[in-house]
């Protein structure tokens, strides 16, 4: 840490828009850019004071912990350029077709024993049109509905037909992730083979359909602080009841293989602005987490987050889960066994999630 002194003029302004937002208030942009634009060590811990006061307030001890299936590996039409899974590159990402029951089941029984609220079945792949594949998807997700032991969430790329996402909530289907992955202005730097406003229409279809919504985005892409604040604000717009954060991983023989990492600090700070921004919303740290942010991981939740992506990502590994949940306990913070704190809730009722397996590890004290 430096010895920079906290600038009192900034710290004033903190502290006013800090507690406006703990009073129930919005920031707005100008002031969204004055948080993005703070450059010293000590104003951007000040920033993260008040971004954990937020998350606090608005979020108790409790953090929200997902986990994902690569429910249909490599092999994707489309062009992102961060991705491994795109069949433009030689990454050499495993390859599949759509999962079969058991795997998904034996992932839904782990992330249970772990206190994970939720599994996400994600597949590489452009989108979802009505016929077989909708079918078998909609069984995995009434399999998983019916176990009781996760909240099963999707990730199916683009939906252009109402009637998909009415057919995924039918099935059991609460929450959906899409993320915008970045600004609008940027996101033809990363993507060609589909647009901001095709994923756009994918939440208003899902939306329609009573299904929530997690959104975010990556970070590290070569964007801007004014795309992060306009993804944010876009975000906010949406009514994203979960908003991840992931961190680029420049994966060999991607586009992106090497762009200069974030440096942890810079992504500290763009976690706390995303909690000024979004102050109910389940802020979550997801890929890129470990390679990124080292031993500063577990300030994340300083910064304001409430919620983890946890065990591996779709390409690329994570640490253990046990580390993660002794991380939340010797910070004092709990999973959120129950799902609470689920913000932006449309339709349905949570449903109930079986109590954690007795014979789950023990956490050291
Ligand atoms: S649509 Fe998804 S799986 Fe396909 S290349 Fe883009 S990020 Fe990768």
């Amino acid at each position: 840490m430096s010895g920079e002194q906290v600038d009192v003029t900034n710290h004033d302004r903190l502290s006013a828009l800090g507690q406006r937002v703990l009073a129930g208030g919005m920031v707005d942009r100008e002031e969204a850019a004055f948080l993005f634009g703070l450059r010293s060590t000590a104003d951007r811990f000040d920033l993260m004071a008040w971004a954990n006061r937020i998350r606090e307030a608005f979020k108790g001890n409790k953090v929200h912990l997902c986990s994902i299936v690569n429910a249909k590996a490599g092999g994707c039409s489309e062009n992102c350029r961060f991705c491994s899974q795109s069949s433009f590159y030689q990454t050499g990402s495993p390859k599949y077709g759509f999962v079969d029951p058991e795997p998904v089941a034996a992932a839904s029984e782990e992330a249970n024993a772990n206190g994970v609220t939720a599994v996400g079945l994600v597949a590489a792949w452009k989108g979802l049109n009505e016929g077989p594949m909708l079918d078998e998807v909609c069984d995995r997700i009434r399999e998983m509905a019916a176990a009781g032991k996760v909240r099963p969430d999707a990730s199916l790329g683009i939906i252009k037909n109402p009637r998909v996402a009415e057919r995924l909530k039918e099935a059991g289907l609460e929450c959906y992730g899409h993320n915008l992955e970045s600004s609008r202005r940027f996101f033809p730097t990363h993507c060609s083979t589909h647009t901001f406003d095709d994923r756009l229409e994918t939440i208003r279809h899902l939306k329609a359909a009573g299904i929530r919504i997690c959104s975010g985005g990556i970070i590290g892409m070569g964007e801007t602080w004014e795309d992060r604040l306009d993804m944010a604000f876009t975000l906010r717009e949406i009514g994203a009841s979960v908003v991840p954060v992931n961190i680029l991983n420049p994966i060999p023989g991607t586009p992106f293989e090497k762009l200069a990492p974030l440096p942890p600090l810079e992504i500290l700070q763009t976690i706390a602005c995303f909690r000024f921004i979004l102050p109910r919303q389940e802020i979550m740290v997801a890929g890129g987490r470990t390679v990124n942010l080292r031993d500063l991981q577990s300030m994340v939740f300083a910064a304001g987050a409430s919620a983890l992506m946890v065990g591996n990502y779709l390409t690329t590994l994570n640490q253990p889960v046990e580390r993660d949940l002794q991380m939340l306990k010797d910070l004092g913070l709990d999973p959120d066994w129950e799902d609470h704190g689920f913000e932006g809730q449309v339709g349905a009722a949570p449903i109930a999630f079986k109590p954690r397996r007795a014979d789950a590890p023990a956490l050291v004290d």
